[in-house]
């Protein structure tokens, strides 16, 4: 088969079995298989696929057609310009978590400390203490698979933080300038609609909010106080239709300089505010 011949094969497996852009995710399964881009296959899609290779994609192809995300099965996924490693213990970090890396990195200052609570992949992190040089960074995630795949991401960045397996705040230690979030926050209720890629794929304990979908900003906002110095600030990504319920627990806890900040759609996407003790 020749590598044009290749892709056809994966575009119509991917169609048949309606994946979302299936076209696109049969190109760049394509691309990883072979490590080519768009200009090597205009120039050599005629030349045959080797054997491994075809039965490579094959694997892969399949494996998208049960809905496995895209990124699981290449590895890795860009955000704030930076290569990630991914895999099925961390989310796949979303465009829309720049916003929140965008909006902390214009109070972060020489150095501050930064505490990220929940850090996944690491990606929130590990952003900031790229494009913010000289701050002090901590990364804490309940899960051991997270904070494996944030600290291997750390290493491939360059970028020296320092990562604490705990639950909230068990085992993080001393005072922060910020806490910044991206905390689970999908209402137990809505996650049976979500796509089946997040809602079989992705790790639960990445996603759900529990009843209320506000669980880790109502604990966030009330523990993170110990652990902020005096003016600290809490930066929140949040689900579109949270800010009006978090900034007033911003507001019943103490905290002050409340704050929404709109995402590309104009939808309420970060929610900040800082605590000043009393
Ligand atoms: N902080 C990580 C991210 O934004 C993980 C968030 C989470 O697991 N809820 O991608």
């Amino acid at each position: 088969m020749t590598i044009e011949e290749t892709l056809k094969y994966g575009r119509e497996q991917l169609n048949k079995a309606a994946v979302e852009n299936g076209d696109l995710d049969a190109w760049l399964l394509l691309a990883h298989v072979l490590k080519i881009d768009r200009n090597y296959y205009f120039l050599h899609g005629k030349d045959s696929m080797g054997d491994g290779e075809f039965g490579e994609y094959e694997r892969l192809i399949a494996e998208r057609s049960k809905r496995i995300p895209l990124q699981y099965l290449t590895g890795e996924q860009e955000f704030m310009g930076l290569l990630f490693k991914v895999n099925p213990e961390v989310l796949i970090p979303r465009q829309d978590t720049e916003i929140l890396v965008e909006e902390a990195l214009k109070r972060l200052e020489h150095g501050m400390s930064v505490l990220d609570m929940c850090t996944g992949s690491g990606c929130i992190l590990i952003s900031l203490l790229h494009y913010r040089k000289g701050i002090r960074g901590t990364g804490s995630d309940i899960s051991k698979g997270a904070i494996r795949t944030a600290e291997e991401n750390a290493r491939n960045c360059g970028v020296d933080v320092e990562f604490c397996l705990s639950d909230l705040f068990d085992h993080v230690s001393g005072k922060f300038d910020m806490i910044v979030s991206n905390p689970p926050y999908i209402r137990s209720d809505v996650i049976p609609t979500l796509m089946e890629e997040v809602r079989s794929h992705e790790p639960m304990s990445a996603l759900d909010g529990f009843e209320d979908g506000l669980y880790f900003y109502r604990r966030i906002i009330d523990e993170g106080r110990e652990y902020l110095n005096p003016g600290g600030w809490i930066y929140f990504e949040i689900g579109h239709d949270q800010g009006r319920d978090v900034m007033e627990l911003f507001e019943n806890m103490g905290y002050r300089d409340i704050q929404t900040v709109k995402d590309l759609a104009g939808l309420d996407r970060v929610v900040y505010g800082r605590y000043m003790e009393a």
